[in-house]
């Protein structure tokens, strides 16, 4: 819909452009036209006016001429009728003479010409009655007084008047040349104004034109920026990054330049989303974009590929560069981003491909530096070059899957427990279910290396349920033989997204005739922090059911004791990666110490875990936690062997565990 908005608003412009140049045509045509036309009309007038005033002035002219060769003639002529025919003749000329002069009269006439006429009529009266007795001298006979009065008195006379007219015929044919060239000039006009307008038409015609394209050019522009460029970020979307994938691939073996795709993703970004909101997460995006352009070189190329993943083309990059790249990129990200006052830290993994060694085609290239970047993940080290085991891995991982969820069905899963040991008295208060699967070929297999990919592919709630049903089974089975222990067993994230799994905890429970006290359920800060909402809800029911909630890998996550404190929870389990180093690392010694003060606070307990040493276990006890797990104490037992552990346990092995009485050492 916003897309075809700009076509409609250039395709109007154009029409009116199109009819602006259009009317300016038609006017300019209009003006051209009526101004020929009365020109026209005028000098036609002019004209035809000349024509007639001209004619009645020669012809007075023609007759005043033969007027004077009939006087001329009378003197020669003898014989009486010869003479009379004559005097006729020149009567009559006098009466042509006189029509011409008074039709002349009649016509429009300047002031110039009226003057004129009038002295020709002067001139003709005071000349008549000279002409008078000349004619009448030639009637009677008198030729020589009758020349000498021609040649002296009537002929000047007569000449004078000529001149007049021939003044006047001058003058007319002057009236007619300056209408000639007033016509002329006006053409002219007409033509200027013709070429003028005719510019200015097609001025504007080509200023439109010119706005029109600037415009249609300025939205083709916007539009290519719409289809190239991330609109979050700014960055190079995902087509433009292809382009210049692909012109990288074309100009490398002509210059000679390796390079290097690296692909990154921002760890955890899901939980910030969830846990902060969408509008930390869009800032915190164009936050990395910033960081990740000032990482690279002015002409390595940063993209954005959607989500939280982003993509650098690094020019003239070999395997060499990799680790130091790597370490200055995270260290850019390692400043925490600022969000209203509240400290976010992040951190990423990246993996790297490189053209020509791993791949020539911009396809493989992205799809091995994705690879790449989960086995990044995956180790945790935060980046990882291409290696081709790597997809071997991937590919593993897939056909894992398969088996997985054959073995799910199958119950070929199975179940070993962790002793929980309580500090005081050495009593043996619980155990925690471990998920193992012993694969035919690969072995026995840790949950870390296929609870991910259960997660990933739908079949979390097959293996929670199956861990559920089969740890109650061996609870309902240690009660009866007299051992009222309490059974441990962990949720993923993806658990506490599902809605019906208190209504399923509540008929597992049901079935195996376990009272919901003796259950433990434990839950990460993260996963909790991954669906708030739903998490909150689903742990109120456990709750109100009488289920015991724990959190596990305490001081890992995001969030605070503080917020713990919404949360319907029992027990605190402090990370083991606090606890394997207490003894050694101060830091993490002070970690564990005000984290046991802190829970007993909020009247939660707090279970050690990762017990290792005798010296971390003698720690905890003085520290007054009350309970631990860790391999000092028991590794996982597999199913079989733990009978014969819990026989043991309450003989020598108890005793064996009981600290020295000397006062504890003081942290
Ligand atoms: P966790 O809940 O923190 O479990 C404790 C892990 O620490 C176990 O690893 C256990 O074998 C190990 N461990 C116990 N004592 C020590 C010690 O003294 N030192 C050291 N270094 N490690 C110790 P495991 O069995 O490989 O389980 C790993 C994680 O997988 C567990 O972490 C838990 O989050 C998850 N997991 C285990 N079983 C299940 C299950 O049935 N369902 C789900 N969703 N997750 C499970
Ligand atoms: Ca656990
Ligand atoms: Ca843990």
């Amino acid at each position: 819909m916003k897309q075809t908005q700009p076509h409609r608003g250039i395709g109007a412009s154009i029409i009116a452009g199109f009819f602006v140049v259009l009317a300016l045509m038609v006017s300019l045509t209009i003006v051209g036209l009526r101004h020929v036309s009365e020109t026209n009309a005028r000098l036609r007038g002019i004209a035809e006016n000349n024509n007639v005033k001209a004619e009645l002035a020669v012809a007075m002219q023609t007759a005043l001429r033969e007027r004077a060769l009939s006087m001329h003639a009378l003197t020669v002529l003898t014989d009486p009728f010869d003479k009379d025919a004559e005097t006729q003749r020149f009567h009559a000329l006098g009466a042509d003479y006189v029509a011409a002069r008074q039709r002349l009269e009649q016509l429009p006439l300047s002031g110039e010409e009226r003057a004129i006429i009038e002295h020709i009529r002067t001139l003709t009266r005071v000349a008549q009655p000279e002409v008078q007795a000349v004619m009448d001298m030639g009637m009677e006979d008198e030729n020589p007084a009758m020349i000498d009065r021609i040649r002296n008195s009537a002929m000047p006379r007569q000449r004078e008047i000529a001149k007049q007219v021939s003044d006047l015929i001058q003058l007319q044919r002057e009236h007619t040349a300056a209408a000639v060239r007033e016509a002329e000039a006006s053409y002219r006009e007409v033509h200027d104004l013709m070429i003028a307008l005719g510019a200015s038409a097609l001025f504007i015609g080509f200023l439109i034109a010119t706005l029109v394209s600037r415009r249609v050019s300025r939205q083709a522009r916007q539009l290519a920026d719409q289809a190239l460029y991330d609109s979050l970020t700014g960055l190079p979307n995902r087509c433009l990054l292809h382009d210049r994938l692909e012109q990288a691939i074309a100009l490398s073996p002509r210059n000679k330049r390796p390079f290097a795709v690296a692909l990154m993703d921002i760890d955890h970004f899901k939980t910030v989303n969830d846990t902060l909101g969408h509008d930390v997460g869009d800032e915190l995006l164009r936050e990395v974009a910033q960081r990740l352009k000032q990482t690279v070189r002015a002409d390595d190329t940063v993209a954005r590929m959607g989500g939280d993943e982003f993509v650098m083309i690094l020019h003239g990059f070999t395997e060499d560069n990799v680790a130091r790249f790597a370490e200055k990129l995270l260290a850019r990200l390692s400043p925490p981003f600022i969000w209203h006052g509240q400290a976010i830290d992040i951190s990423a993994s990246v993996g790297f491909s490189m053209f020509p060694l791993h791949a020539e085609d911009s396809g493989s290239l992205i799809r091995y530096a994705d690879i790449a970047m989960y086995a990044a993940k995956r180790s945790g080290k935060g980046h990882a070059l291409y290696e081709t085991k790597m997809e071997q891995a991937d590919r593993t991982n897939l056909s894992l899957k398969g088996e997985l969820r054959e073995a799910i069905q199958e119950g070929r899963l199975t179940l070993y427990y962790q002793p929980k040991i309580s500090n005081g008295d050495c009593g043996l208060v619980g155990l925690e279910a471990l998920v193992r699967w012993e694969h035919p070929k690969l072995g026995l297999l840790t949950p870390d290396q296929f609870v991910p990919l259960a997660e990933g592919s739908g079949l979390i709630g097959p293996l929670t349920q199956w861990v559920l049903k089969t740890a109650l089974a061996q609870l309902g089975e240690l009660h009866a033989r007299g051992h009222p222990l309490n059974m441990s067993v962990n949720l993923s994230a993806r658990s506490l997204h599902d809605l019906e799994l208190p209504q399923l905890v509540s008929e597992l429970l049901a079935g195996s005739g376990v009272a919901a006290k003796f259950l433990t359920l434990e839950v990460t800060e993260s996963a909790v922090m991954a669906h708030p909402d739903s998490a909150m809800a689903i742990l109120a029911r456990l709750d109100r059911m009488g289920i015991t909630l724990a959190i596990d890998d305490f001081g890992t996550g995001y969030s605070s004791l503080s917020h713990l404190k919404q949360l319907p929870m029992d027990e605190i389990k402090i990370d083991k990666s606090f606890v394997m180093d207490m003894e050694k690392n101060e830091n993490d010694a002070v970690i564990v110490r005000s984290t046991i003060n802190l829970a007993h606070n909020l009247g939660l307990k707090v279970v050690a875990e990762g017990v290792e040493s005798k010296e971390a276990w003698t720690m905890l006890n003085a520290l007054g936690c009350d309970h631990a797990q860790g391999y000092y104490l028991s590794r996982p037992l597999p199913p079989e062997r733990l009978a014969a552990w819990l026989d043991n346990f309450s003989g020598a092995l108890q005793a064996s565990l009981r600290p020295p009485r000397a006062a504890p050492a003081v942290i």
